[in-house]
């Protein structure tokens, strides 16, 4: 053998590292591929015989072997294979003994990441890959990976200055050193860190992605209620879950977007939970979920740019300070539909991966080439009547099932949030009444949930919202006192805002026989101030179904936008807008949303013109009393 072979544990086989065993070592202290100080103890015609350690012999073929030995000579060999039947096979390298430097190895200190809250104070060694690198004011903290768990390892070079600049994320390594408790958990104090390149990376690397894709794999319990439509979405959320494991054990940080509404919160809260808990299973740094998991409400009903541009920021700014990797990114209660496809782009610019878990009526051809996953009901011929909190409710069981108990009345939280009208909501919300929440309270949440979301902001709230929502369960009169003081507080707002604006509602009768109302929201109505214009409009256009029990449609308008509602009339808000686009030209007009329910967006100066041709389109809408608006609270 001579010195360009690549020597299996990095570069120049005289530099490479070459174990030491002490001598009550085992074959479980060695592995395929790395170099071994050995002395040999009987020399025969076919090659010679050499000594790790007490119980690590083999030999060494004459075909593999380079010089001529004597018993009691040392040499440097390389572990070519263990056979089944226990022999070992060696191969001479051009090693010089006596200029070689050593790593000793002792009896049983391999080590995986999973096991080393046991080890605490032993010196250990393992390998894996490096999935994040942070310099702190005094150690350089590189994150290994080995499968099994995600560990801390400090290397000090001196206070603030990189240790192992030769070191890159993704590199596979060896590092040996003692374990510490650092606030609780274990951290490798390094001894030894060095890179491991050729055979023996690529072993550590296979061993990875092998523990990792069994790790991955999700966990498949009974769905909450027994419901056909929703099982031809399974599959695809045990797609999302696995990738969403995955991303965890990857070391992958991952943020969340989710629609600021009820639903919005009862589909991404429970994902939080579950990928929280899972993320401190993988990690032993305690930190870990804050570090890695990041949740933000978007107040549009799509990803829009400065949402976008805000998440890149973030990310970026994280891989620069904290040598983290970029995110992938899981659109929830949104994401669906060809508005969020310049967010997509600007994403695509770098390595943030894209899923989507999503009920609104999708544009599945814009989306798709830009996404890693697309789920989303009408992909499998169902509707917005299967929430996204019902879906995330399941999936986050496939994360983690052990939060179940904590979830059961999720479902119908989510189902009155966005009124849905499905089969199953009756089975919800008999699960939410056997777990103790009769429908008036889970009413109450749901007011006090889009509270909570309206004063939020652009903030997540977490613990705000587990409260709401009862999910942490460790204080039920704080939960209750808390969402009758919510909700409460909504209801009065709405009332004062639409005892208000009353006087100030236009209506008429169209030719089709509808009802329309029509409010300026920016003129008649508080501002700044819960209900938005959005909420505004849809309340009061509740309230007129209620009333007169016809088709009724409601546009809520300011200077530049026009929030629209409309039940038992056959709109379609969409190609409304696209032909607004074509007849007005420079009116500006974006937007969109779902059939019945929607917003636009115009220039000040072309908003008679727009509410014109809007109100002519209504008009001309065929009447369909089974046509109920279902998605609410768009701003
Ligand atoms: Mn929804």
């Amino acid at each position: 053998m001579n010195a360009s072979t690549d020597d299996g544990a990095g570069g120049d086989p005289t530099e490479g590292v070459v174990y030491d065993l002490d001598p009550g070592c085992t074959i479980d202290d060695v592995e395929e591929g790395s170099l071994y100080r050995s002395t040999v103890n009987g020399v025969v015609e076919y090659g010679v015989f050499v000594d790790l350690s007490e119980h690590v012999s083999g030999l060494v073929h004459e075909s593999k072997l380079d010089g001529e030995y004597d018993v009691g000579s040392e040499v440097v060999v390389r572990l070519l294979e263990v056979r089944e039947n226990g022999d070992i096979g060696f191969e001479d390298v051009d090693v010089d003994p006596a200029a070689a430097e050593f790593v000793p190895v002792a009896q049983g200190d391999s080590a995986d990441v999973s096991e080393l809250s046991e080890r605490i104070g032993d010196s250990v060694h393992l390998k894996g890959d490096i999935v994040q690198i942070k310099q702190t004011a005094g150690p350089t903290v590189f994150s290994v990976r080995d499968g099994t768990g995600v560990v801390p390892c400090a290397a000090f070079e001196a206070a603030g200055v990189r240790a192992h600049p030769e070191l890159e994320l993704g590199d596979v390594v060896r590092v040996s050193g003692s374990i510490e408790a650092h606030d609780g958990a274990p951290q490798v104090e390094v001894e030894r860190l060095e890179a491991l390149s050729g055979d023996a990376e690529g072993r550590v690397r296979d061993r990875i992605g092998a523990a990792v894709e069994a790790r991955a794999e999700p966990a498949d319990p009974e769905p909450l209620i027994e419901w056909p439509a929703f099982e031809k979405l399974r599959d695809d959320l045990a797609d999302l879950a696995r990738r969403l494991r995955t991303a965890v054990l990857e070391g992958r940080p991952i943020r969340v977007r989710h629609h600021a509404d009820g639903d919005g919160m009862c589909a991404a809260l429970p994902v939080q939970l579950a990928l929280e808990t899972f993320i401190a299973d993988v990690h032993a740094d305690p930190e870990a979920p804050r570090h890695l998991f990041r949740r933000s409400p978007s107040k549009a009903p799509f990803y829009e740019m400065e949402d976008v541009t805000r998440d890149l920021n973030f990310a970026l700014e994280d891989e620069e300070r904290h040598g983290q990797r970029l995110p992938l990114l899981f659109m929830v209660d949104n994401g669906s539909t060809a508005e969020d496809t310049p967010a997509y782009r600007a994403l695509a610019q770098y390595d943030v991966p894209v899923l989507v878990a999503d009920h609104h009526h999708p544009d599945p051809e814009a989306v798709a080439p830009l996404v890693e996953a697309h789920v989303n009901p009408y992909l499998h011929g169902e509707d917005y009547r299967i929430t996204t909190g019902m879906m995330c409710v399941e999936l986050a069981r496939m994360i983690d099932p052990s939060i179940t108990e904590r979830l059961e009345h999720v479902p119908a939280v989510a189902g009155l949030s966005d009124r849905s009208k499905a089969d199953a909501m009756d089975d919800y919300l008999g699960l939410a009444a056997a777990a103790g929440y009769d429908e008036e309270e889970l009413t109450d949440i749901v007011e006090a949930l889009d509270y909570a979301a309206h004063w939020l902001r652009y903030q997540p709230g977490s613990n705000l919202i587990n409260d709401a929502l009862n999910l942490d369960c460790d204080d039920e009169t704080r939960h209750r006192e808390l969402v009758s003081f919510l909700s409460s507080r909504a209801r009065r707002d709405v009332d004062a805002q639409l005892d208000g604006v009353e006087s100030h509602v236009e209506h008429e009768r169209l030719d089709n026989g509808a009802h329309l109302y029509r409010l300026d929201v920016e003129n008649h109505a508080r501002r700044f101030t819960y209900p938005a214009p959005g909420k505004t409009t849809g309340e009061l256009h509740d309230r007129k179904v209620t009333e007169t029990g016809d088709p009724v449609i409601t546009i809520g308008y300011g200077p530049d936008f026009a929030v629209l509602r409309s039940d038992g009339v056959r709109l379609d808000i969409p190609n409304m807008v696209t032909e607004l686009q074509d007849e007005l030209g420079g009116a500006g007009v974006s937007g969109g949303g779902h059939l019945v329910v929607g917003s636009i967006k115009f220039v000040a100066g072309a908003r008679e013109s727009v509410l014109e041709a809007l109100v002519e389109k209504m008009e001309a809408a065929e009447l369909d009393e089974e046509l109920r608006s279902t998605l609410l609270r768009e701003e």
